[in-house]
């Protein structure tokens, strides 16, 4: 057991010889040691509930049991070959994997990371398109590496450095927080409080903003482009939607111009939303290259670009090689997590107790001004305070009824402090 002087002894080596542009939420972050499905533990035995799941990564629950037997058998086998090899675990993951995925999305290339993944889907669009020009969201995070940080727009994250050419960002079709969107607008059974003059069938914000992206394509970039990246709902941002029927509309005019439409699942990914396994599910498109990482492991490094054989045939005409990628100890992983998905039922999960919890926090934003938005699908939740913060809640998918009644009460239990400070003021 650690004493406790242990933490600042802890806190010293952070400071010392741990990357300084590590952000972290707390001012004093916890020093973990332990986790147990939805829980985690500190090293004074304190429980916490966790809503955040390592960013979104955490998917079937910390250690889970499956998963870990699953993994600690293959450890004591075989760990690393590269896959100019061939063992058993790629095989039957990456068909596994594909069988979660429609026609023709049944290429799959395993990678070590999102940002990894990501990185691949750019070159895989400019591969096969020969067309340069990517366009993004503005508000994506879409990883770290030079190539990707062209289509990560969010300012913290940019150094002021070239990187990422080739790269546009269009207006995000945000409707609680952009000049259209309202009442009826998106996928959540939480609405904005903003009444919109839309009727059933006819969406004006989701037209408004295709003139946008009309506009981005006649202004930005040449006649041809290279593709479009977009996560289903935009996580870093803070969990925004679109309005329904936009990304259909956005993926025709991509296409119409030679591009590739990527869609980025990986927060969105592996049943979070609920209602389906994938995020661009939920908007009935279906994209040329998905990305995903985070959830695909549970917490194991790893991440997949799934695309279809014509297009992976354009990257066949050279070399392309990944050392980690695809390693039989991350492929018994991997389909530990979608084995645990379906056994746990984890989709209904998120959709029950995501619907449950957005109607729960819906309560608390008619109550208390600071609460602007509460927005998000299934185990994906967004709440926008009005003084420009978002607080992201994104648990493993195995918390229950009981963990999200607890976290509204102390969600409430913090507002009521707030209020009556500022009160006090
Ligand atoms: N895409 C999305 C949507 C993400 O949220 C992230 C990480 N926050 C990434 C890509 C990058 O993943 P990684 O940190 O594994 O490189």
């Amino acid at each position: 057991k650690y004493q406790s002087y242990a933490y600042d002894h802890m806190l010293k080596i952070r400071e010392r010889n741990i990357s300084p542009s590590l952000v972290t939420y707390y001012k004093k972050p916890l020093l973990l040691h332990q986790g147990y499905m939805q829980w985690l533990f500190d090293y004074e035995g304190r429980r916490y509930l966790d809503l955040f799941a390592g960013i979104v990564t955490v998917s079937v629950g910390h250690c889970h049991p499956k998963v870990t037997v699953a993994t600690q058998k293959q450890l004591a086998r075989l760990w690393h070959t590269t896959n100019i090899y061939m063992h058993p675990s790629i095989q039957e993951y990456a068909e596994k994997l594909t069988s979660f995925l429609p026609d023709p999305l049944k290429v799959v290339y395993l990678t070590n990371s999102g940002s990894e993944a990501n990185d691949l889907a750019m070159f895989l669009t400019r591969i096969y398109t020969r067309n340069f020009d990517i366009i993004c969201f503005r508000g994506g995070y879409h990883g770290g590496s030079p190539y990707t940080l062209g289509v990560t727009s969010i300012g913290p994250y940019k150094h002021g450095i070239a990187n990422g050419f080739g790269c546009s960002t269009t207006m995000l079709p945000d409707v609680f927080r952009g000049p259209w969107g309202g009442s009826h607008c998106r996928d959540s059974p939480v609405q904005t409080i903003r009444k919109c003059s839309c009727s059933e069938g006819v969406c004006h914000a989701k037209d408004q903003y295709v003139e946008q992206f009309k506009d981005t394509l006649n202004t930005c970039v040449p006649k041809t482009i290279a593709g479009f990246i977009a996560e289903p709902i935009q996580g870093v941002n803070g969990t925004v939607q679109y309005p329904k029927g936009f990304l259909k509309e956005a993926y025709q005019l991509v296409r119409e111009r030679g591009g590739l439409c990527i869609s980025d699942e990986v927060q969105t990914g592996f049943g979070r939303t609920g209602s389906h396994f994938w995020g661009f599910q939920t908007h009935d498109v279906v994209p040329d290259i998905v990305t995903m990482a985070k959830g695909i492991g549970n917490g194991f490094p790893m991440g997949a670009v799934v695309t279809t054989k014509e297009i992976a045939s354009s990257l066949a005409q050279n070399l392309h090689f990944n050392t980690f990628g695809g390693n039989p100890v991350a492929c018994v992983v991997g389909a530990a997590v979608l084995d645990a998905i379906e056994e746990d039922g984890l989709q209904k999960n998120s959709e029950e107790v995501g619907t449950y919890m957005l109607l729960e926090f819906a309560k608390l934003r008619d109550k208390f001004e600071i609460v602007g938005d509460v927005r998000g699908k299934g185990l994906m939740i967004g709440i926008e305070m009005v003084t420009n913060k978002t607080f992201r809640i994104k648990p493993p998918m195995c918390i229950t009824k009981r963990d999200a009644d607890f976290a509204v009460e102390v969600f409430r239990t913090a507002l009521e402090r707030h209020m009556e400070r500022a009160a006090e003021k």
